[in-house]
C-alpha cells in the first residue's frame, strides 16, 4: 500500500491487488457491532522522521498519541514489560534471586572458558541471563509463541527483540551503580489512529483512488505472465466469483509471501520448491470479546508466559483509542498462536471462548463471562515468519531468485520473510517505489540489505 501511495503521488499509474475484502493486511481493523479490533493491537512508531510526518499528515486530527504500559502476568503476579531489573529484584524472593544470580554467573563463566557463538535462541538467552531466568520466563513464552523449542529457533530473533543487555547490566542498575534510565530501549509513547490501525491504510487507499489509482479488493493474485525475456507482463487474479483476469503491467512490487511469489516466478522448479516449502509461518487466532463495562485494566499489553494458558497476549483495545468500543463499554482481545490447520486453528469460537474464560479467571480477571455481550474470532495464517535454525539459507536463496526477474521486487514482512514492524515494511515500500520511479537502480539486493542492523528499532523511535 505504501509503495502504491508513493507511486501514485509521483504520477505513476497503479493497481493494488488485495485478496481480502478489507485493506491493511496484518494492519487491518475489523469492525463488529460498534466495536473495533486490530489483528493484534498495533501501534505506530518509527525512527524515520519523514515517514512519521507523512503518516501523521495523512491521518490528521484522527492521529492520537498514547502511552504504553505493558506487564507480564506470571505465577499470579505482574512484572513490568520489558523485563525491568528493579521489578525482578523486588518480586523475586531471596531463594529465587540467589538461583537467578548463581545460574547467571555459571553461564558467564562457561562463556568465558569456552567462548562459542550463539546459534539458537536458547544459547542467546542462557548466555546473557542464565538458565534459571530462561526456564522461568523466556523459554516457556518463546515456545508457546513459536510452537518450536527455543533450541531450534535462530538467535537472530532474540537479538532483534530482547532489549535488556544481560543480567549483569540489570544488577548494576538495581544496585544504582549504573544510570537506571539508560539505555531507553523501548519507546513508551506511540501513535494510534482514532479508528484503529487500519485507518492509516484505508485513508491511503482513498488517496490512491483520488490520484487515479485502483485498489481492487477480493482479488486473489494467482500467477504471473512472463514474456520471452522473462519480464512479467501481467498478474493473473481471481475475483470473488472465481473468475480469472489478467492485469497487465510493466512492473510488479509484491508483498505476497516470498514462497508464493517464487513459485509463481519459477513453476515446477524443484530447488525453488525445496526452499519455499522450508519457510514456515506461525499463525494466530484472535479472540475478541465485547464487554458491558467501561474498563478492565490499565495495561496496553499483558503478556502471558505460562504454557497452561492459551493466549500469549491479552489486550484491551480501548487503551489505544476510546473509539475502539462504544461509550461506557470495553473489550478484550486474546492473541492465541497456532499453526494453520491444527486444533486451535480449527476450534470453534465457542470452544475458544469457554477455554479463554477459564484462563482469564485463572489470571485474576473477574466477571468476564457475566459481562460478555458477544465474541468472535479473526485469524491470520502468516502471522510470524519462523526463524528456525535453517531459515536463512532458504530465505536468501529465494530472494536471489527473485532478483533474476528483471521487473519484480519483493518487499515487506511476508515478501522478505523478515520479522519487521509496519514502519520498516512501509519504508521498504517507499524504497521499492523509488527504485521503480528511478527505473535505473532497481535492485532486489538493496531491499535485502534494508535495515538489517541488529539494533532495536525502538531505541531511537520517535512519536510526538
Ligand atoms: C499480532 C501482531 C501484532 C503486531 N503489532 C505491531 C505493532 O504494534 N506495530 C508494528 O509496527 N507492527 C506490528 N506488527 C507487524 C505488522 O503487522 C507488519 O509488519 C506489517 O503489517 C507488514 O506489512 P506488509 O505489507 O509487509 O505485510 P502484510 O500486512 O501481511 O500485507 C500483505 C498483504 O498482501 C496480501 N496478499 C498476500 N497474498 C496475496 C495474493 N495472492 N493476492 C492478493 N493479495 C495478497 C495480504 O492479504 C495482505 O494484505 C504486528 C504483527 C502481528 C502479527
Amino acid at each position: 500500500m505504501t509503495a502504491a501511495w508513493e507511486l501514485a503521488q509521483n504520477g505513476a499509474e497503479v493497481v493494488v491487488v488485495e485478496k481480502e475484502s478489507r485493506i491493511g493486511g496484518l494492519c487491518a481493523t475489523h469492525e463488529f457491532r460498534g466495536w473495533r479490533f486490530d489483528l493484534g493491537g498495533h501501534r505506530f512508531i518509527s525512527r524515520n522522521g519523514e515517514l512519521v510526518r507523512r503518516v501523521v499528515g495523512l491521518v490528521g486530527d484522527d492521529m492520537l498519541t498514547s502511552e504504553r504500559r505493558s506487564v507480564i502476568l506470571h505465577g499470579g503476579g505482574q512484572y513490568r514489560y520489558p523485563l525491568a531489573a528493579e521489578d525482578l529484584a523486588r518480586k523475586m524472593n531471596v531463594k529465587q534471586g540467589a538461583l537467578a544470580v548463581g545460574s547467571y554467573l555459571q553461564a558467564r563463566l562457561a562463556t568465558l572458558l569456552r567462548p562459542s557463538p550463539d546459534v539458537s535462541f536458547e544459547d542467546w538467552v542462557v548466555s546473557r541471563f542464565g538458565r534459571y531466568l530462561y526456564e522461568l520466563f523466556f523459554g516457556p513464552y518463546t515456545e508457546k509463541l513459536w510452537g518450536v523449542h527455543p533450541s531450534q529457533l535462530s538467535a537472530d530473533w532474540a537479538s532483534e527483540r530482547i532489549s535488556l543487555l544481560h543480567l549483569g547490566d540489570a544488577i548494576l542498575r538495581v544496585a544504582r551503580l549504573k544510570n537506571r534510565n539508560r539505555p531507553r530501549t523501548h519507546a513508551r509513547r506511540y501513535f494510534y489512529p482514532r479508528r484503529g490501525i487500519g485507518q492509516v491504510f484505508e485513508m491511503m487507499a482513498d488517496e490512491i483512488r483520488h490520484l487515479g489509482g485502483q485498489v481492487l479488493l477480493d482479488s486473489d493474485a494467482c500467477g504471473l505472465e512472463r514474456d520471452a525475456k522473462g519480464r512479467v507482463r501481467g498478474v493473473r487474479c481471481r475475483n470473488a466469483e472465481g473468475q480469472e483476469e489478467l492485469i497487465s503491467c510493466d512492473q510488479v512490487i509484491s508483498t505476497a509471501p516470498l514462497s508464493l511469489l517464487t513459485r509463481w516466478l519459477f513453476p515446477n522448479d524443484g530447488e525453488i520448491e525445496r526452499h519455499a516449502a522450508a519457510l514456515r509461518y506461525r499463525s494466530v487466532r484472535f479472540l475478541n470479546i465485547l464487554l458491558n463495562r467501561s474498563d478492565v485494566s490499565e495495561s496496553t499489553w499483558m503478556y502471558v508466559s505460562e504454557p497452561r494458558y492459551l493466549p500469549t497476549r491479552i489486550q484491551e483495545p480501548k487503551r489505544r483509542s476510546p473509539e475502539m468500543a462504544p461509550p461506557g463499554k470495553t473489550s478484550l482481545m486474546l492473541e492465541i498462536p497456532c499453526n494453520e490447520g491444527d486444533g486451535t486453528w480449527r476450534a470453534s469460537d465457542e470452544s475458544l471462548y469457554q477455554k479463554s474464560i477459564e484462563d482469564l479467571q485463572g489470571l485474576g480477571f473477574e466477571r468476564i463471562r457475566e459481562d460478555t455481550l458477544g465474541y468472535f474470532s479473526t485469524r491470520v495464517a502468516e502471522g510470524y515468519p519462523v526463524y528456525d535454525l535453517g531459515y536463512k539459507e532458504h530465505q536468501l536463496s529465494l530472494l536471489s531468485s527473485v532478483a533474476q526477474a528483471p521487473n519484480v521486487l519483493s518487499c515487506g514482512r511476508q515478501g522478505m520473510f523478515r520479522y519487521v514492524f509496519m514502519d520498516i515494511a512501509m519504508e521498504m515500500g517507499i524504497a521499492a517505489a523509488r527504485q521503480v520511479l528511478g527505473n535505473s537502480a532497481w535492485s532486489q539486493a538493496e531491499l535485502v540489505g534494508f535495515r538489517t542492523d541488529k539494533q532495536l528499532i525502538e531505541a531511537q523511535s520517535m512519536t510526538a
